[in-house]
């Protein structure tokens, strides 16, 4: 490698092992950025610029009305545009739809008073200041022309009229219940208050996940139920430092109260492990299904994405991102129907807010958890998009020998991905919506919200309604004998491993 060259680019996304050796040839003089300082400056440039377009956004007339989420809304689908001095920004006469604010430099506005008149300056607008805001209402012919500054030229902040639109509507939809359980599941819940770790009785290892093994587990002398008991080693996630999310894995699942989401009843903790005590979904993973056929047919396809939007339209109505969509945590239950599980990496957020962390699944990762630009539930939608593809093809649309080449076959977009023939047209053109590098575009995340999926023509004549009711008959039916059968999970051999240290520590207070 010669000067100009970089590696070691994947440490600053995430811990990892490194790949390969680097050695010096000659003397060499490098530079280095450290995970820690890369991310803080990323995070705070993603905030300083919200935080920037935002105040600009407050001192336009035409936007007083508006709350503090909303304009965070629109900071966020500004598109910055830079114009050579002397160039038309603006013509007197023409159709408009679209709105400016000056982020660096400055525009004269001159005007015409009859058509063979001489163009008059009327004046100079500098940073902050703004022009063309009469378009977002209707169409508007510009009385004025706008021309970019000589010297440096100009930078604007751009939105159109139908962007605009998009976006300003949806937030007053959303529904906030903010840490809110409802009756019933509390009910559920306490019908488990007394029940003992000691009660329970091993059957089979379902799976094993990044903190230990999931177990199938019975209430001693009871043979008519069983539950799937997630044992997570208390060191390991301690060294990881994943003690937030795992929390917040707890609070979720427990309050969940959704028939595409699996249910978690009670939580126990000794000295070296945390467990949860789940619903049993027997009929394996959607995963080992896929594997063993190779790919699913597109109304096969469709069932388990719709099964997956109620789940995302459940949580994102309440402001929980996901974040970890993949074929391995889609399990069937006994009809065949698919429910969500781990919420090791979910999150709940405010309207308007964004979180950082580097999570997720490579071959499902979005755009901008990866460039580190701040993401939100529109990331879920980009996953729901590449879920598709992969199970109508059998292999995800990105991918890579290694996850940095993944990351970056990613970065080139939905567009350098080659489809197969066989996948139908408007099976096409709803992943390309949902995998839009620009979050804001993401089909979902619009004005219509989830029910712009619903009503794609992918999904026309598809019984919503009955998939809500149970009462649609799953293309798959898991062969399932009794409540005990874990023959649909891959074996596992016994548990090798010696046991975890101790941790007596007390962060787990509240699991
Ligand atoms: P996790 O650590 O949550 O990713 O779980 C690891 C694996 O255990 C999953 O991929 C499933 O195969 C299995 N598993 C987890 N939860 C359940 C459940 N509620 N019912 C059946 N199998 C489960």
């Amino acid at each position: 490698m010669s000067p100009g060259k970089v590696f070691g680019e994947l440490a600053v996304l995430y811990n990892c092992q490194r790949t390969a050796t680097i050695k010096a040839v000659t003397a060499c003089k490098l530079w280095a950025i450290d995970r820690h300082c890369f991310q803080t400056i990323m995070m705070r440039t993603g905030l300083l610029r919200q935080a920037l377009y935002t105040k600009f956004l407050k001192s336009v007339p035409t936007f007083t009305a508006l709350n503090e989420e909303k304009l965070i809304k629109i900071a966020d689908v500004l598109e910055e545009t830079y114009y050579s001095p002397g160039t038309y920004v603006i013509r007197q006469g023409a159709c408009g739809d679209t709105f400016y604010i000056i982020s660096k430099g400055s525009v004269k506005v001159t005007m015409r008073e009859s058509p063979n008149a001489e163009e008059k300056f009327i004046r100079t607008l500098k940073e902050g200041e703004f022009f063309g805001e009469k378009a977002l209402q209707g169409e508007d012919i510009r009385t004025a022309n706008i021309i970019a500054g000589e010297g440096t030229g100009v930078t604007c902040l751009v939105i159109d009229r139908e962007s605009f639109m998009q976006h300003i509507g949806e937030i007053d939809d959303m529904k906030q219940i903010y840490g809110h359980m409802d009756d019933s599941r509390r009910k559920l819940n306490e019908t488990f208050n007394a029940m003992k770790l000691s009660d329970l009785q091993k059957i089979a290892t379902l799976g094993v996940g990044g903190f230990g093994r999931v177990e199938l587990v019975q209430i001693s002398g009871d043979t008519s139920r069983s539950f799937a008991l997630k044992q997570m080693k208390k060191s390991q996630i301690v060294e990881t430092r994943q003690q937030q999310h795992i929390m917040s894995e707890k609070e979720i699942m427990m309050s969940a109260n959704c028939d595409f989401i699996v249910k978690l009843f009670k939580t126990f903790k000794d000295r070296k492990y945390l467990y949860m005590l789940m619903e049993s979904c027997l009929g394996g993973e959607l995963w080992t299904i896929l594997r063993d056929r190779g790919n699913f047919d597109d109304q096969t396809t469709r069932f388990y994405t719709a099964c997956v939007v109620e789940a995302f339209d459940y949580l994102h109505s309440r402001g929980i991102i996901y974040r970890d969509l993949k074929p391995e945590n889609l399990l069937l239950d006994l009809k065949g129907y698919v429910k969500l599980v781990d919420f090791g990496f979910a999150k709940r957020l405010q309207v308007g807010r964004k979180t950082w962390t580097f999570c997720g699944t490579p071959e499902y990762v979005a755009p901008e958890v990866i460039l580190n630009k701040g993401h939100d539930i529109s990331a879920d939608y980009w996953s729901l998009g590449v879920l598709m593809f992969e199970l109508l093809t059998g292999t995800p649309p990105f991918t890579g020998p290694d996850p940095m080449k993944t990351y970056n076959s990613i970065l080139k977009g939905i567009d350098a991905v080659e489809f197969p023939r066989d996948i139908t047209k408007t099976a096409n053109s709803l992943i390309k919506r949902l995998c839009r590098d620009n979050p804001a575009e993401r089909l979902g995340y619009q004005r219509g919200g989830i029910k712009d999926i619903q009503k794609h023509k992918w999904f026309e004549g598809f019984h919503w309604d009955a998939l809500k009711t149970r009462k649609l008959t799953p293309p798959i039916v898991p062969r399932v004998r009794g409540v005990l059968d874990a023959s649909n999970f891959d074996e596992y051999p016994a548990d090798a491993e010696s046991p975890p240290p101790d941790d007596i520590t007390g962060w787990d207070i509240d699991f």
